[in-house]
C-alpha cells in the first residue's frame, strides 16, 4: 500500500467536520458460534435474521467517503461467508487502505481460505487479522463460555502465520480482552504466547459497553497496566515487533505505547482526557443497518439507512447527527474503547507528540538491535519464531 494512501488523510488533523467517518466500524454480522462473557453486544439469544445483504452493502458503501480504517466486525465476522466480497466492496467504492478483521479463530478453514481470498482480490489493501486468545486452555474456553475454542483459536493463529510469509502486506495479531476473569494471568498469558506461539504482535481490549456478564467490567486497571508494562518493554527491547508490514508501522506501534496510558488514566480518574471523534472522524453501522457515532453508546443511535435508500450521507449529514456530535463535544464524553482512541490520538495535534516521542525510542530500539541483533530474543527479520521451532 501506498504512503499516499494514508498521507491523504493528514488534512483532517485540522478539519474534522462536514466529512464522512475515515474510521469506519462496520458489524457485517452479530451472531456468534462463542458466548464470551465480556460480549459488548450483550447476552444473545435468539440468531439475528435480516442483516444487510450484500447488494444492500454495496449501495451504502457506493454513497460513502473513502476511509482509511475499515473494521468489519460482529459477532464473529467469518459467519459470513461473503466476508471476502464485502470486504472488496469497500476497497473499491472508498479506497479502504487498512483493513483489521477480529476473529475468535474457530473456523480455522473459512478463516484462512477467505483471507487469502481477499489478499488475493486486494493486493494493495494492509490487511491485519486480530485472533483473540484470552487465556490458557481451558480458561480460554471458559470465559468464553465455548469448549474447544482455545485449540481452534490456536490452531488459526498458526495457519495464518504461515499465510502471512507468503503476503507482504498482511499481518496475524494476537488481541487479549483484559476482564475481570483473566486479570489476575494476564503476564502468564504473555509468556506463554511468546515462548509457545512466536507470537510477535499483541494488543489488548478492555471490556467495555454493557457486557453479557457485568462483572467482567470489575477489573483493576492496575493488572491491565502490568501488562502494558510488559508489552512497552518488549516492544522497545525488539523482542516483539508490533506491526511491521505497513507504511508508518512505528507510528501506529507507538500509538499502541500512547492509547493504554490515556486508556488507564481515563478508567483511574474517571473522566474524560481527550476530545473523541465519533461522528466526525469515526462512525460505526450494525448489522441491520443502524448508523451510530460509535457503537459504545447504542442510545446514541441516528438512523437506520434502509430507511434513507442506502444513502449514508443522508443519516450522517442528517439534523440528529448533528445533535449526536454536539452531545459528544457538550458532555465531553469519554471511554475506553480502543478503535475510536486511534483516531482521537492519531488525529490530534495535541497528542501527537506522545506519539513522536514514543517512535523516536522504537526506531532508537531498532538501530541498537542491527548494532547488536543478539539483543532480541526471538525476532528474526521482524519475525519471531516459536520457541518450539528455534
Ligand atoms: S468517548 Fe466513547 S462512548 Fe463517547 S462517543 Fe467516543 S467512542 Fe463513543
Amino acid at each position: 500500500m501506498s504512503v499516499w494512501n494514508y498521507l491523504k488523510y493528514t488534512p483532517r488533523m485540522f478539519y474534522k467536520r462536514g466529512a464522512m467517518p475515515l474510521y469506519f466500524v462496520f458489524f457485517v454480522t452479530e451472531n456468534c458460534n462463542a458466548h464470551c462473557s465480556h460480549c459488548l453486544l450483550g447476552q444473545r439469544t435468539e440468531w439475528v435474521k435480516d442483516e444487510l445483504t450484500v447488494d444492500e452493502i454495496e449501495k451504502i458503501s457506493a454513497s460513502m467517503g473513502d476511509m482509511l480504517f475499515f473494521t468489519p466486525t460482529g459477532g464473529e465476522p467469518f459467519i459470513r461467508k461473503d466476508l471476502a466480497e464485502i470486504v472488496h466492496i469497500f476497497k473499491v467504492n472508498n479506497h479502504a487502505a487498512n483493513v483489521g478483521i477480529p476473529t475468535n479463530g474457530s473456523l480455522t478453514g473459512r478463516i484462512v481460505e477467505t483471507t487469502e481470498t481477499m489478499l488475493r482480490q486486494n493486493p494493495n489493501i494492509d490487511l491485519h487479522i486480530d485472533v483473540s486468545i484470552d487465556g490458557i486452555g481451558e480458561d480460554h474456553d471458559r470465559i468464553r463460555n465455548t469448549p474447544g475454542l482455545f485449540d481452534k483459536a490456536v490452531h488459526t493463529y498458526k495457519e495464518l502465520r504461515r499465510l502471512e510469509k507468503h503476503y507482504p502486506n498482511f499481518s496475524v495479531c494476537v488481541q487479549i480482552t483484559v476482564s475481570a476473569l483473566n486479570q489476575d494471568r494476564l503476564l502468564p498469558l504473555y509468556d506463554y504466547l511468546g515462548k509457545e506461539l512466536g507470537v510477535n504482535t499483541v494488543f489488548t481490549l478492555l471490556t467495555r459497553g454493557e457486557p453479557a456478564d457485568p462483572m467482567t467490567k470489575d477489573f483493576d486497571i492496575a493488572r491491565y497496566e502490568e501488562l502494558h508494562r510488559a508489552l512497552e518493554r518488549d516492544n522497545k527491547a525488539r523482542i516483539l515487533s508490533g506491526y511491521y508490514k505497513m507504511p508508518f508501522s512505528d507510528v501506529l506501534n507507538a500509538k499502541r505505547i500512547v492509547r493504554p496510558r490515556i486508556i488507564a488514566k481515563t478508567v483511574r480518574e474517571n473522566r474524560y482526557q481527550i476530545p473523541c471523534y465519533a461522528g466526525t472522524l469515526g462512525g460505526a453501522m450494525f448489522s441491520r443497518g443502524q448508523v451510530l457515532p460509535c457503537e459504545v453508546r447504542p442510545d446514541r443511535m441516528i438512523a437506520n439507512v434502509r430507511d434513507y435508500d442506502y444513502d449514508f450521507g443522508k443519516v450522517w449529514f442528517s439534523r440528529r447527527a448533528d445533535e449526536m456530535r454536539r452531545d459528544i463535544r457538550e458532555t465531553k464524553c469519554f471511554c475506553t474503547y480502543e478503535c475510536f482512541l486511534t483516531v482521537n490520538i492519531l488525529f490530534n495535534p495535541l497528542v501527537l507528540p506522545q506519539v513522536f516521542k514514543e517512535y523516536l525510542a522504537l526506531k532508537a530500539a531498532k538501530v541498537r538491535h542491527r548494532i547488536s541483533p543478539l539483543e532480541s530474543g526471538r525476532l528474526h527479520d521482524g519475525v519471531a519464531t516459536p520457541a518450539h521451532e528455534e
